[in-house]
């Protein structure tokens, strides 16, 4: 999780949204990482999961991560939710909860829905206050007034 947090804290550098990304295999080594990038590439699918699982994949030469962890400082959305099951992937950890637009147990529960034929284990509110911290801070920043006086975590449901 350490290492996400500075894959948030250096997308935020590039007025992106401060979520990271990491992708470890069974061995516990660090595979990818990835910072969400939307702003900087302008492209609505570039959140930290989703490049994070791309880059996983092509240095593992197949799109399963059977056995693959991965570690992200929010809540994933249903787009990333979907992702990493698709992938196979075998466990989410994740740091900050998103009430606006989670999909593993907010507002949906992509990752544990007995519909689809993966589940991957979760591991939730790991370092959830660092990487609170990091979005709050990003959002008073950028808006100014808005950050006093509330208990939630995220603002923006951006990803
Ligand atoms: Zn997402």
């Amino acid at each position: 999780m350490r290492a996400a947090l500075a894959e948030a804290a250096a997308a935020a550098a590039h007025g992106d949204v401060p979520i990271g990304a990491v992708v470890v295999d069974a061995t516990g080594a660090v595979v990818a990482s990835a910072g969400n990038e939307r702003e900087l590439t302008g492209d609505p699918t570039a959140h930290a999961e989703v490049l994070a699982l791309r880059r996983a994949t092509a240095a593992a030469g197949s799109w399963r991560l059977d056995g693959h962890t991965l570690v992200v400082t929010l809540e994933p959305c249903t787009m990333c939710a979907g992702a990493l099951v698709l992938a196979r992937v075998e466990r989410l950890v994740y740091a900050a909860e998103d009430p606006k637009a989670g999909a593993v147990g907010s507002l949906w529960d992509v990752v544990r829905d007995r519909r689809l034929n993966h589940r991957p284990e979760v591991v939730r509110e790991v370092l959830a206050d660092e990487a609170g911290a990091l979005l709050r801070a990003f959002f008073a920043g950028h808006r100014p007034g808005a950050a006093g006086g509330s208990a939630k975590v995220v603002g923006g449901g951006v990803a």
